[in-house]
């Protein structure tokens, strides 16, 4: 079910979740409506937790407006209810096995890839193997119709945070997988990895943020930059942090310090207005946040 629900969450209104860019995209977006900075903090500082709470507030905003995981969980049963009936039907009608043993095997075999019986309790019905057949199943097909009712009367009982916990495979875990990628922060500006998966060698972001909004200030002023990372690698600037033990380490030379980031020097590139807008409309907050400075991390002016 929780991969069923994925699946839905990839159609109509939810397609962002389609590829990563396309999620990127609507994350920043929202970001921009809600036009808050304590929210923007969130994103920058908690990206991988900020994430997962979007993705759960997503799919639990889809599933329970007008009464849809319901109607979900209902659809769903009702297929493998079928199923199971005509997986009963079929069995009931190969009349090369005619014993118990043989009924209950052909119902296995046909429902194999969705259903998994456990194997004792296989072995213990087929030692039934003297009963009568046709009251086997008429009995079987009994209990299947009592399920049914069972089941879908559960469905009105639980609220949506139950029937997820419930789930072995948890769709906001399937969707954030598919969206997520690597993720690393950049040590500059602190826009994550956009390769996708573990096997790549280097992390690398294609839109940079002023620096600024990764923690950076300059020495002296301790003013925010609002320089990006590919613009700074070209440049002969020098910066210093905990990772170079306080001393000047030049921008060019950053791979001797960040060996597993590939960050192509390019100035022509200027900050994206998207990213310059957020650092001057939330200026004021980004100096007096003490929770954002990090006075560990200081750019040279030279
Ligand atoms: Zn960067
Ligand atoms: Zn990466």
């Amino acid at each position: 079910m929780g991969m069923e629900m994925a699946g839905e969450m990839l159609i109509g209104e939810n397609s962002v979740f389609g590829t990563r860019m396309s999620f990127q995209k609507s994350v920043l977006k929202n970001l921009l409506d809600v036009s808050e900075f304590k929210t923007y903090l969130k994103f920058i500082q908690s990206y991988k937790q900020f994430v997962k709470k979007v993705i759960f507030y997503k799919v639990k905003n889809h599933f329970t407006g007008e009464n849809k995981m319901i109607t979900f969980e209902e659809k769903l049963h009702s297929e493998v209810i079928e199923e199971i009936t005509l997986a009963i039907k079929k069995a009931e009608q190969d009349s090369k096995k005619n014993d118990i043993k043989g009924f209950i095997e052909n119902i296995c075999k046909e429902l194999e890839i969705k259903l998994v019986f456990p194997k004792d309790v296989v072995d213990k019905i087929s030692t039934l193997n003297n009963a009568n057949q046709q009251k086997f199943t008429e009995s079987l097909q009994c209990s299947v119709k009592d399920m049914d009712k069972l089941l879908k009367t559960s469905f009105q009982e639980r609220d949506f945070q139950s029937k997820i916990d419930c789930l072995q495979t948890k769709p906001q875990d399937v969707l954030f997988n598919r969206v997520w990628g690597c993720g690393k922060p950049c040590p500059f500006c602190e826009a994550p990895c956009e390769a996708g998966g573990g096997a790549h060698t280097e992390h690398f972001v294609s839109i940079h943020r002023p620096k600024g909004l990764g923690c950076y200030g300059f020495d002296d002023s301790k003013k925010l930059v609002t320089d990006i990372c590919t613009s700074l690698v070209h440049s002969d600037k020098c910066f210093k942090c905990l990772d170079t033990n306080d001393q000047w380490h030049p921008y060019k030379e950053y791979k001797i310090i960040y060996l597993d980031w590939r960050i192509d020097p390019d100035p022509s590139i200027k900050a994206s207005l998207y990213w310059k807008y957020v650092m001057t409309s939330f200026i004021n907050w980004l100096i007096n946040s003490g929770d954002f400075i990090c006075q560990s991390h200081v750019d040279s002016v030279t």
